[in-house]
Parts: C-alpha cells; sequence; structure tokens
C-alpha cells in the first residue's frame, strides 16, 4: 500500500502557515493527510489557498474532525493564547487529540502549555525542528522531540512526514531545550567564523582562499559549511530563517542560563551582542546578517 492510500483518514490541522508551516501544510498533503489550516494574517491565508491548502476561518471549523494539529507559531506566548481560554484550543480539541507543537519557543511556557491541554485531555508533542523553509517544503526536517513514547508512536506517520531526522531527546520541553542549544550554537559560531575571517582578510587572506580548508580541517561548523557559501559569501541572504527569530531564541537561551544559575561568559557575550544587533539590524532582515554587525562597542 502507497503512503498516500495508507494517510487519507487522518485529517491533519495546521495552525500558522507562515514559511514554515506553509511547506510542512503543503508535505503532509502530499504524503495523503486531508489536511485543513489556518493562520491570523489574510495574506498567509490566501498564499496557503493558492497552494492548494484548505484553509478554515475559525477555530472550531479548523478543529472538527481533526485526529491531530500541527503548530507552527512565531513563539510560544502566541501559542500560550490559542490554547488557553473558554474558547481556546484546549477546550475546543477533543479528548485524545494530539498537539505537535513545532514553533521554538521558552521550555518555561511549554510546560505550561503542555498542563493546560492534558487537563482536558490533549496529548502534547514539543518538536522544534531545523532546516528551514526548504527542509519544511520538502519533509527533509530536523525534529528536536519531547514527549512520551506513546504520543511519539501515535504521531509516527506525522512524524515521518515531516522529519528526515528524528531525535527523541526526553520528555515534554526537552525538544525545546535541545532545540535552543542548537540555535544558541549556531548564533555563536556566526559571530567566531565572522571575527576570525575578519582577522584573516586583514592579513591578507581572503575568505574564499581559505574556506575549502577550513571545511577540511576540525574549525569547521554548520555555519562555516553551509551558511557562509550559501548564504553569505554569494550575498544572497535569503535562507527564510529571520533576525527577530533568532533573536528570540537566543533571548531565550539566555532565559535557560539564568534559570539554571550558571555563569557561561562566553554565551552570555553573545547574547548581548544578539540582543544589540536589534539597533542595525530589522527584525525582517536575514538572521546571517548578523556577521555585517559591527560588535566592537559591545
Ligand atoms: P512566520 O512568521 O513566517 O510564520 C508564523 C505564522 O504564524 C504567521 O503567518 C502568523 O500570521 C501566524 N500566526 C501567529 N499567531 C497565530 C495564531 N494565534 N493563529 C494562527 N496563526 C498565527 O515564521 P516561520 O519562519 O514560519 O517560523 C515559525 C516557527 O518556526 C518559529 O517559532 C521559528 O522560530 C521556527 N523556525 C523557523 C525556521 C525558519 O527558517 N524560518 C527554522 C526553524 C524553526
Amino acid at each position: 500500500m502507497n503512503e498516500e492510500i495508507m494517510n487519507t483518514s487522518q485529517l491533519i490541522s495546521v495552525i500558522g502557515l507562515g514559511k514554515m508551516g506553509l511547506g510542512m501544510a503543503k508535505t503532509l498533503k502530499r504524503a495523503g493527510f486531508a489536511v485543513r489550516g489556518m493562520d491570523l494574517s489574510a495574506q498567509a491565508c490566501q498564499t496557503a489557498r493558492g497552494e492548494g491548502i484548505d484553509v478554515a476561518e475559525d477555530l472550531p471549523a479548523l478543529l472538527s474532525g481533526a485526529s491531530m494539529i500541527v503548530l507552527s507559531l512565531p513563539n510560544s506566548q502566541n501559542v500560550l493564547s490559542l490554547v488557553e481560554g473558554t474558547h481556546g484550543l484546549a477546550k475546543l480539541a477533543g479528548e485524545d487529540t494530539l498537539v505537535l507543537d513545532t514553533t521554538t519557543g521558552d521550555p518555561v511556557l511549554t510546560r505550561q502549555i503542555a498542563d493546560i491541554l492534558s487537563k482536558e485531555g490533549v496529548r502534547y508533542i514539543d518538536a522544534p525542528v531545523s532546516g528551514g523553509p526548504r527542509g519544511a517544503e520538502s519533509g527533509q526536517l530536523t525534529m528536536f522531540i519531547g514527549a512520551d513514547h506513546s504520543d511519539i508512536e501515535k504521531a509516527q506517520p506525522v512524524l515521518e512526514a515531516l522529519g528526515a531526522k528524528r531525535f527523541h531527546v526526553g520528555g515534554v520541553t526537552a525538544g525545546q531545550i535541545a532545540k535552543l542549544v542548537n540555535n544558541l550554537l549556531v548564533a555563536s559560531h556566526l559571530l567566531t567564523a565572522s571575527e576570525a575571517f575578519k582577522m584573516a582578510e586583514s592579513a591578507g587572506v581572503s575568505i574564499e582562499q581559505l574556506i575549502d580548508a577550513v571545511n577540511a580541517g576540525s574549525g569547521r561548523s554548520g555555519v562555516t559549511l553551509y551558511n557562509y557559501p550559501s548564504r553569505i559569501m554569494n550575498d544572497a541572504f535569503d535562507s527564510g530563517f529571520t533576525m527577530g527569530l533568532m533573536r528570540k531564541d537566543v533571548n531565550l537561551a539566555m532565559d535557560l542560563m539564568e534559570q539554571s544559575g550558571l555563569k557561561l561568559p562566553v554565551s552570555s557575550k553573545v547574547g548581548a551582542i544578539w540582543k544589540a544587533s536589534a539597533a542595525a539590524l530589522a527584525d525582517g532582515d536575514d538572521f546571517n546578517r548578523i556577521v555585517t554587525f559591527d560588535s566592537t562597542e559591545h
């Protein structure tokens, strides 16, 4: 039996049809699921309809008949507002419905969200992702998963459709913690690589001259292997991931560091530089633009 025939009976609701959510909706549809979406933005709804996605006008219409709800919202505060209250998702979704939250968010709010849902018998998985809009659209995302084993089993066909690499890190919130670690590292590597390359250029060796050597050496990172050649050196800055979202993630990592009571001086400096970048780089700019930010004052 092919994947398409296997999945047709299951209706998946997707909330948030932005750069990531729309790609995921299309991927799920391609995998044979019935898909219905919703977004607060009229523009996002129109784009989704243009891509063949059925779009609901309100939450009751969206949730009717859905066995699973995929969330792709900017932050956990958006998820909390959606879930709580008399007319919120927790009250409206049926018992045993499964929420797969792919939003990169706050572990503390994530715990709160899972508890609100749990009181109504709604199950919750945090599964923030890596791989960008292209990964969402092609079903090639990396997923950082926090959940009970039984919920993962139930969500397996959807997880398989969306994620080429899926890591069950631990219980609820573990996915968010892993994703914040990942993004703190990316945020740090962008800063350290840009400084190291400036040093090389002022000593007379260009990035073009040294990048392949660094990428064959032990100093390489995702940033030198991928971001520099594909987004930065060609001046494309078109990753689909914004400064605003990365600043949110770095701030969340700083919150986590504070909650842990640890003093992490290098990470603190990274957090301060990304925060200060708001004065020069707009929320809508590509996050790779951080390599152009003059951080000498911070
Ligand atoms: P986006 O801003 O393009 O899309 C978010 C969408 O959510 C918007 O269309 C917005 O209108 C909608 N929305 C907000 N609140 C809503 C609500 N209450 N109900 C319905 N719709 C609502 O953002 P994105 O780039 O798609 O990112 C989504 C999430 O994925 C973020 O948490 C981000 O950090 C994470 N992420 C993004 C990327 C990337 O490359 N873009 C990569 C990995 C993870």
